[in-house]
């Protein structure tokens, strides 16, 4: 029981267990080790049932209308808004609603950066950044120079504050890596870079489920993560961002809701952060969100991480014991992420033998292609974890690992 301990609250991880059906599914005969959270985590019952509430009992358009139902689904939508902010301790005016991290990036990379660039202007970035925190950069006209990666998969600080520069339009950084679970010293990266007069962007993808966040308290500039990765919906996110940037800010996408008024002459925008959500939203996407915050929250952020902590600890010592395993991200401070690589066996394998022991976990680049260069890997194996998971799920997983061992010998 010692993964289950923390110095915050004891998880009860049964109970935890029995809230998310889908772990009852038997995967090719098997009970299922669902290690793929990084990808996107499984839904609890108090996540299903509030979206399921919202389509029988709230929804109508929001809003733009004055009967009953759309007042509920607008009360319902905007107490999202609230609900989410408040997770982040941001101002609801400061939440803009989105896709998720990617779109949340590539709104900041279109609508803030883009009107600032000059030729030659760059975006400072980290050599284990997500495509996602790259490829909208350059879409917007920007340099992306790259902050190299140790060998222990921690940020190299020192190269990262020479490389700022002159011609450092904005700093995008993962609060978390996706491929090695380095937690990234964002706290250290804002000063730096903001006693330079340097915005920064924080990738949150990977740490909005695993650690507290106080986006005031940091000072971040922006702030971008997926309901997805966070026990909620697919397709939906949000975008922090202080409330003087989006005001300046123009708008990014035209449409219903974002406008004030509208004249074949020229349209004027609403106030923010409505300026930036144009079209019908995904309602029920912003309070399924809301109510897997409510979910985690109740179990709390601090018991969570020092539960995931534990059985990090124990995942990494248990690997150690799997002949020509290697893991590739030994960072001091790390989240519940084991990337690995075998001497034998390449990671699509690994994954394929993996899956038919009822073990699900992640392989390839991970969107990550530069950083498999750095390490020199064409691809990884990844298993990464959630409140949810066990010592079970990792001794699983082990006992599958001996057999990929035993068949590439
Ligand atoms: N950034 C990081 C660090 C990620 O891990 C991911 C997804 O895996 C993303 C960005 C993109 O998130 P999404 O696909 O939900 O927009």
């Amino acid at each position: 029981m010692s993964a289950v301990a923390s110095a915050a609250k004891p998880l009860d991880l049964a109970a935890i267990r029995a809230q998310f059906p889908i772990l009852q599914e038997k995967v090719r005969g098997k009970r299922l080790a669902y290690l793929d959270n990084a990808a996107t985590t499984q839904k609890p019952e108090a996540m299903l049932r509030a979206i399921d509430y919202y389509y029988r009992h709230q929804n109508a358009n929001v809003h733009r209308a004055v009967h009953e139902l759309a007042e509920r689904a607008t009360t319902a939508y905007e107490g999202a808004r609230d609900r989410i902010a408040a997770f982040i301790k941001a101002s609801r005016e400061e939440i803009v609603f989105t896709r998720g991290t990617t779109e949340s990036i590539n709104l900041v990379a279109r609508s803030f950066l883009q009107p600032r660039l000059q030729p030659g202007d760059e975006v400072l970035v980290t050599g284990m950044e997500h495509h996602s925190d790259i490829v909208p950069w350059q879409l917007a006209g920007a340099k992306t120079v790259a902050a190299p990666v140790l060998d222990d998969g921690s940020l190299d600080l020192d190269a990262w504050k020479k490389l700022l520069g002159p011609r450092t339009k904005l700093v995008a950084v993962a609060q978390v890596s996706n491929s090695l679970g380095t937690i990234n010293p964002v706290a250290d990266i804002i000063r730096e870079a903001h006693a330079r007069g340097i915005p920064v962007l924080v990738d949150g993808a990977q740490g909005i489920a695993h650690l507290p966040v106080d986006v005031k308290a940091l000072d971040v500039d922006f702030y971008a993560f997926s309901a997805h990765k966070l026990y909620g919906p697919t397709g939906f996110g949000a975008l922090y961002a202080k409330r003087a940037h989006l005001e300046a800010m123009p708008p990014w996408q035209g449409g219903g809701d974002m406008i004030r008024t509208v004249a074949f002459s020229g349209s004027t925008w609403n106030e923010v952060p409505y300026k930036f959500e144009a079209g019908t939203p995904d309602m029920a996407g912003a309070i399924g969100c809301a109510a897997a915050i409510d979910w985690l929250d109740d179990i709390g952020l601090d018991a969570v991480a020092a539960h995931e902590h534990a059985l990090l600890e124990y995942g990494t010592r248990r690997l150690a014991e799997v002949p020509g395993l290697r893991i590739i991200g030994t960072a001091p401070h790390k989240a519940g992420i084991l990337s690995f690589v075998m001497d034998k066996a390449h990671p699509q394998d690994i994954g394929s033998v993996l899956d038919m022991e009822g073990v699900a976990i992640r392989t390839g680049h991970h969107c990550t292609m530069p950083l498999m260069e750095r390490f020199q890997v064409p691809a990884t194996a990844r298993a990464s974890l959630a409140v949810y998971n066990g010592e079970d799920d990792i001794d699983q997983l082990l006992a599958a690992l001996q057999k990929v061992a035993r068949l590439f010998a």
